[in-house]
């Protein structure tokens, strides 16, 4: 595909066109494909010659979408999953072997923790959390069997930024395999593998649908990793639907633009909240008093669409304000068009004792916004009526 400026390949990037001449793509709802002679059959399955064979190797759709994120990411390859877990299971399983060892950032993704805590020691493979931020710490945590660094930038829900620069360095320095979760950023603000990363994954679940429809992931990353995973991937079987890559790979021609205005709206509304004096604390990448403003500025084209803040009050007050909120969303997810409201200390980060949270900076008056694309005026009226 050819590598033009991202709205353009985001939009141009289809697949060629059948003998219809459709203008827009459309769906390959087919489990396997056919061949024009024995010799074609047996080269294609063979891999000697370019074609699709069967939907959970490759279909059409599919191909399309991982092109296209390709393109965006600056990645060499990749392949599309059913879910953002299976991408994150997929880019570990496929690499790792037993008695390896992960450096992992502690602010994850709450079924992330659960695959490093329940799910790889049953396989031999172990792991040690570190302080994203405090990548000079991290050294200590090295053993013989290191292989990989797992982490997320911004963090949820606290949004600590990691520097993805230095952390290229100590995973080149030492030959780990940095793999980097990019869901809150999308490749419309930030591109890991460009800044050092060896493997990403996103949950196209969450902004590149952006409308709540389909759940979705993607493995992107260097070609000799890439191969890894497609050959684990094509074997066990966590395959996109077709149906849902022709969704997402639709979604992403609006990606750039509705990134955008979520950015905007985010950025908005917590200068905003910054003066309230219900509200401790607002937290945003790009607001000056971010403790890593400046590092944000460096690795992020704009601040998310996810802000946070503390009311004062606890956790009784972090209930009340939801109880309070009348237009925006209560739901766990992220992402979505429609404003969405959490407190993460009774919901996706209860399981958590009030020290481990505190570790990864989520307190319990805390609450998370996913801030949409309704007007802002509408999304900052709602929430002040509920501080009220
Ligand atoms: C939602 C999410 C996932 C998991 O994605 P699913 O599509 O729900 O499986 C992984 N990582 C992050 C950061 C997420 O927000």
């Amino acid at each position: 595909m050819k590598k033009s400026n991202q709205e353009t390949t985001a939009i141009r990037g289809q697949i060629e066109r059948t003998q219809y001449r459709e203008h827009s793509v459309p769906l390959f709802l087919t489990s396997s494909f056919t061949f024009g002679s024995a010799e074609e059959m047996a080269g294609m399955f063979a891999g000697d010659i370019e074609g699709d064979v069967y939907s959970r190797y490759a279909n059409p759709n599919t191909e399309e979408f991982i092109q296209k994120m390709c393109v965006l990411e600056g990645a060499d390859a990749g392949f599309a999953t059913a879910s953002g877990m299976a991408a994150v299971w997929c880019s570990m399983a496929a690499l790792l072997d037993s008695g390896d060892h992960i450096i992992a950032s502690r602010a994850l993704f709450g079924s992330t923790h659960q695959i490093l805590s329940q799910l790889l020691p049953r396989f031999g493979i172990t792991f040690t959390y570190v302080d994203g931020i405090q990548i000079e710490q991290w050294q200590e945590s090295l053993t013989p069997k290191t292989k990989m660094v797992l982490l997320e930038t911004p963090s949820n829900p606290a949004l600590q930024i990691i520097d993805l620069r230095l952390a290229a360095d100590f995973c080149r320095n030492h030959r780990l395999i940095l793999n980097v979760d990019n869901c809150f950023s999308t490749p419309v603000i930030q591109n890991p593998l460009i800044l050092g990363a060896d493997i990403i994954t996103h949950s196209a679940t969450k902004y590149i649908d952006g409308q709540g429809r389909v759940l979705g992931g993607i493995v992107l990353g260097k070609q000799e990793l890439i191969d890894k995973v497609i050959f684990f991937c094509r074997h066990t079987g966590p395959a996109m639907s077709p149906f849902n890559a022709w969704i997402l790979s639709k979604s992403l021609e609006t990606l750039a633009l509705r990134m955008e205005r979520h950015c905007q709206n985010a950025h908005t509304l917590a200068l905003r909240l910054q003066n309230e004096s219900k509200i401790a604390e607002v937290i945003y990448p790009f607001l000056e008093s971010h403790p890593q403003y400046e590092l944000a500025q460096s690795q992020m084209k704009y601040g998310g669409g996810i802000i946070g803040f503390q009311v004062k009050g606890g956790t009784d007050a972090g209930r009340n304000f939801l109880n309070k909120i009348k237009m925006c969303s209560l739901s766990a997810n992220l992402g979505d068009s429609r404003t969405i409201a959490t407190h993460p200390a009774s919901t996706t980060h209860s399981k958590l004792s009030t020290a481990e949270r505190e570790a990864v900076g989520i307190s319990d008056g805390l609450i998370r916004i996913s801030v949409g694309l309704e007007h802002i005026d509408d999304i900052t009226q709602d929430i002040l009526q509920a501080l009220d």
